[in-house]
């Protein structure tokens, strides 16, 4: 049976990536070597973590003055890299769900932070608005994407000191003014790549300002120096990222998977408010993810969550139950996600309100 994969990461890659990771895994370009038995530093691998970085920067329009990075130990590494590197006082930080409530606990361990804004009340389920951002912090950190609840900021923030962001699971999918920002992280395996692999885009003169000391991996300058390659980069999870990014050049850049973006997360939030069984679970449309779509049962249909899952299972519907802390169901809609996937979602949801 046809599966439609919602997951919300490790999620759905394009056909097309998947098949040129397996030939590569076979045989790298004639070869006669799989790419996982290849030295990182032989010749014919450097060019894929080159091109890696010249599409990155091409795709979001880096500036000058910004190096990206291919890194292990997932966005949550970066949690405790953006403190060494970046706070020396005082850090602000908004708490707008799970991954950023880490994100602020990791930067504890390194000087005092100030917990701008949080979400926390109403299980996360809207953006803060009308918080005050300390002047004399040395950043303020925000997550764009609140993976787990489903809001988003759709537009880059403007803030008096330096921005920080973890986009794990939004990169890609809108123009971003990196500009903006001093530095941007996430893990590969929402929006990029499979999992193993972890994005930095990092602005070189913002680093070199902590008087503390820095292990050698966890401090950004050393793999700016090593181009990514001061030890063993995850070497397929990089090809990979790679076929993602050449995928996305060649289907129209992100500014085309913005308008894929809406027009799938428009489709679904319409039949979630039209349809009688279903809520959104973040009220303000502002505020609603592009990219994971919550909902839950409405009140007096709250017996057939369970009934809808199998369903929609045997439909082949695959990875929308939510998350254990908000409970219903997550459609995770990245950008391999296509408009027919929503639409044998939506025609499911259908089918079965006609059941009740
Ligand atoms: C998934 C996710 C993370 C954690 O990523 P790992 O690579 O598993 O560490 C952090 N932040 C956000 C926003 C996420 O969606």
């Amino acid at each position: 049976m046809k599966k439609y994969n919602f997951n919300a990461g490790p999620s759905k890659l394009p056909a097309e990536v998947m098949e040129a990771v397996s030939n590569a895994c076979m045989d790298f370009e004639g070869s006669g070597l799989s790419l996982m038995e290849m030295s990182h530093r032989a010749k014919n691998f450097q060019p894929v973590v080159d091109e890696a970085i010249a599409l990155f920067k091409e795709l979001l329009n880096i500036p000058e003055g910004y190096s990206v990075l291919f890194l292990g130990g997932g966005a949550s590494m970066q949690f405790c890299m953006v403190p060494y590197n970046f706070l020396e006082k005082k850090a602000a930080y908004m708490n707008t769900g799970v991954w950023a409530k880490k994100a602020l606990a990791e930067a504890k361990l390194f000087g005092e932070v100030v917990e701008v804004a949080s979400s926390a009340d109403k299980t996360y389920n809207y953006l803060p608005t009308g918080y005050e951002i300390p002047a004399d912090a040395d950043y303020l950190h925000i997550t764009t994407n609140n993976t787990i609840y489903g809001t988003e900021l759709h537009e880059d923030l403007d803030a008096p000191i330096p921005v920080v962001a973890d986009m794990s699971s939004d990169i890609f999918s809108r123009p971003v003014d990196v500009s903006k920002y001093v530095c941007i992280y996430g893990g590969a395996q929402k929006n990029l790549a499979m999992a193993g692999v972890t994005f930095v885009i990092v602005k070189d003169e913002a680093l070199g300002k902590v008087s503390r000391q820095i292990p050698t991996m966890l401090d950004y300058r050393t793999h700016i120096n090593g181009g990514s390659m001061f030890n063993t980069p995850p070497t397929v999870p990089i090809y990979c990222a790679l076929q993602t990014l050449k995928w996305i050049k060649k289907e129209g850049g992100v500014e085309e998977m913005q308008r894929r973006a809406e027009a799938k997360a428009a489709l679904l939030y319409g039949e979630i408010e039209r349809n009688k069984l279903f809520v959104p679970t973040v009220a303000n449309p502002k505020d609603r993810s592009y990219m994971n779509i919550c909902f839950v049962m409405a009140p007096e249909y709250k017996d057939l969550e369970a009934e809808f899952l199998d369903f929609a299972t045997k439909q082949g519907m695959v990875g929308i139950k939510g998350h254990r802390s908000v409970g219903g169901f997550r459609a995770s809609t990245y950008n391999a996600v296509t408009l027919e996937d929503v639409q044998a979602l939506v025609a499911c949801m259908q089918e079965f309100e006609s059941k009740h």
